[in-house]
């Protein structure tokens, strides 16, 4: 469990966001996943004419990017507590994104929570 500053406006509120450690085994196994479905891709791509002198150097940069951004993400978000600067209630939401900046609307009033781990210089 971890504080993040949030910015909501140029008011700055601290969700709390529940992270779960990702065992080096399970980052593996996602970073050689990502490396297999990219890289197929790219494979595949060779294969489409013309086409092909741009989707295959494209392909390799989206490769590499998303394996390297695979093999660095060792948490999942498991949950954020919302305290809204509009409403000042409390809620807990699980959210899909993982990772920051999120944003995500207050269950209450709607407002929109913009959770960030750079604190606002406002
Ligand atoms: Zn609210």
């Amino acid at each position: 469990m971890m504080i993040i500053s949030n910015s909501a406006g140029s008011k700055i509120i601290y969700p709390e966001v529940r992270l779960t450690e990702v065992d080096s085994s399970v980052r593996v196994k996602k970073t050689l996943t990502t490396l297999a479905k990219t890289g197929g891709l790219t494979l595949l791509s060779v294969f489409i004419p013309i086409l092909h002198f741009i989707l295959v150097p494209v392909g390799v940069i989206v490769t590499a990017t998303m394996t390297y951004r695979a093999f660095h993400r060792n948490y999942v978000i498991d949950s954020i507590e919302i305290h809204c600067p509009s409403c000042d209630k409390k809620s807990t939401q699980s959210v899909s994104a993982q990772e920051l900046p999120i944003r995500t609307l207050c269950l209450h009033c709607g407002h929109m929570v913009y959770l960030t781990n750079e604190h606002a210089n406002a």
